[in-house]
């Protein structure tokens, strides 16, 4: 079951959110204790469509009412009495005021701070109390608490409900149907989530396509850290649809690649796109790597292959495509096999992009200088590509090159004012490709534009790499010509 948490200030913006959100959804949650006047909380019953959820959270439970124990609780009575269709009762209220409420209840237990190791104790704990359903709502400070949710068996005759707060916990809320929890939330108004981390529910029900998800849904993952800037989400989830496939595609923050056997095992991972910082330190952790990807020495992609997790690389052909496809004169062309033969390139960085491209542009004949802004790795890469190296406070007096590529974050939300080679610095002559494609219109490629350059997008490589990705893990070929509205 998929419930919006209306967690607005007024009866009149309550209704009109709650009214927008239940077409999304299956249930609507009333949180009473945000109402600047809880007694008129009669009035949603009439002029919102049920079923519904009361709930009436107190300060100390990380709501918003003021008043006294008593009349939080008569309130919750009266909401039974009116036949709401579940009630939820904070754990801590003794048995025999709970039992005086009435109605269907669910026991919730929240906690704001952590959650706790004990959780199966407390879960055993609530399953031999007065109540109908079981919820327990944690804040997730790590992937690994997220995962602990995720494990969790109701061990119980009562249906639980079991979900993470914060930007960890999201994983809890989308694959609430892989676990052994009853219903998830959402916010009704994405701008007044009822809890941290809290996605609205017109984005799980639209983006992630959620009441489709069931025990045989295959998911697949965004790996890295930070993950909530990308649009791969939206891109997959779409052309999962599309081909009317039975798969997921969900975010998932990762700090510690070591938590990465223990997520593939919970959520059976099928497979994933790997994004900063991992694409290298993810590779002890795989079965095998395809030959290409142990050339660049880098993985973006991971796909399941007869039960064994392979390493791929999707970048490195997808920069080359971005690159032929769009040079402005007829000198390049993607037929030839070293097409960038006699061709200058200055590449900025020397992470996991600039490995992928470095090799593709060695591969394709390039004429390959590198500068990077921690001398050691830049040197590092150069050597091993046989590259020239230039020094990051040299990098201005670099003879124009054919092209140049930023294959760094710098000018990546949320620094979008940065640039790793001001507009001053180019010639017209030099064709810029800029990788970083959030935002679309990188501060790099603006000024190269205004310089009179060429100019390439990141977006245009994402959409090629990621469209690689979705061959590797379905063997259906789109071309990006056809998902423009995804981009
Ligand atoms: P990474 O492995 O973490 O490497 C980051 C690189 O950026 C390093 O060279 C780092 O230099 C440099 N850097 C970071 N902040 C900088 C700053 N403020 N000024 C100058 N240099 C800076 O990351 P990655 O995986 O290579 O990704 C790099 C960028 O490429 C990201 O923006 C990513 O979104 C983009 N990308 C785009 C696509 C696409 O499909 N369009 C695909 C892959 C990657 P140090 O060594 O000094 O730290």
């Amino acid at each position: 079951m998929l419930c919006a948490t209306i967690a607005e200030n007024t009866v009149n913006e309550a209704i009109r959110v709650g009214r927008r959100a239940r077409k999304w959804c299956n249930i609507l949650e009333l949180r009473i204790d945000c109402l600047n006047n809880p007694d008129r909380f009669p009035e949603l019953l009439e002029r919102l469509p049920g079923p519904f959820v009361a709930t009436c959270r107190s300060v100390k439970h990380g709501g918003e009412f003021r008043g006294s124990k008593q009349k939080r609780l008569k309130i919750l009575s009266r909401a039974a009495r009116r036949g709401v269709d579940y009630i939820d009762v904070e754990h801590d209220v003794e048995e025999e005021r709970r039992k005086k409420i009435g109605g269907t209840q669910i026991l919730s237990y929240h906690n704001f701070e952590r959650t706790p190791l004990d959780l199966d104790d407390l879960l055993a704990k609530f399953q031999n109390e007065y109540a109908d359903y079981i919820k327990i709502s944690t804040y997730c400070n790590t992937l690994d608490d997220a995962i602990r949710l995720m494990e969790l068996e109701p061990g119980g005759t009562r249906p639980v409900i079991l979900l993470g707060m914060g930007d960890y916990g999201r994983i809890t809320r989308i694959l609430y149907r892989k676990t052994h929890s009853l219903m998830t939330y959402g916010a009704a108004n994405p701008e007044q989530p009822g809890a941290p981390g809290q996605i609205s529910v017109e984005e799980l029900a639209r983006v992630y396509n959620i009441q489709r998800v069931d025990q045989s849904t295959e998911v697949y993952a965004l790996i890295g850290d930070p993950v909530s800037h990308s649009r791969s989400p939206q891109l997959f989830n779409a052309l999962f649809e599309e081909h009317n496939l039975n798969a997921i595609y969900i975010p998932v923050r990762m700090v510690q690649t070591s938590t990465l056997p223990r997520l593939i095992q919970d959520i059976d991972l099928e497979g994933a796109s790997v994004t900063i910082p991992h694409k290298r330190a993810v590779i002890p952790y795989l079965d095998a790597m395809n030959p290409y990807a142990e050339q660049i020495g880098a993985v973006n992609t991971i796909a399941r292959v007869n039960s064994r997790l392979e390493g791929y690389n999707t970048d490195a052909q997808a920069a080359l495509e971005s690159i032929l496809n769009n040079w402005p004169g007829d000198d390049v062309s993607p037929d030839q096999e070293k097409p960038l033969e006699g061709k200058s390139v200055f590449l900025i960085g020397a992470g996991g992009a600039a490995r992928a491209v470095a090799t593709a542009l060695i591969n394709a004949g390039a004429d390959l200088s590198i500068t990077n802004r921690t001398e050691e790795r830049g040197r590092d890469l150069s050597e091993e590509f046989e590259a020239r190296f230039v020094k990051w406070e040299d990098r201005a007096d670099v003879e124009s090159p054919d092209l140049l590529v930023n294959a760094t974050s710098a000018g990546m939300e949320p620094i979008e004012n940065v640039t790793p080679f001001p507009g001053d610095w180019l010639h017209e002559d030099t064709v810029v490709f800029d990788m970083v494609y959030t935002p679309a219109e990188t501060r790099l490629l603006k000024e190269a534009r205004e310089a009179g350059c060429d100019t390439i997008t990141g977006t245009d490589m994402f959409a090629r790499q990621a469209l690689r990705q979705f061959r590797l893990w379905t063997g259906i070929h789109v071309s990006p010509e056809e998902i423009p509205d995804l981009l």
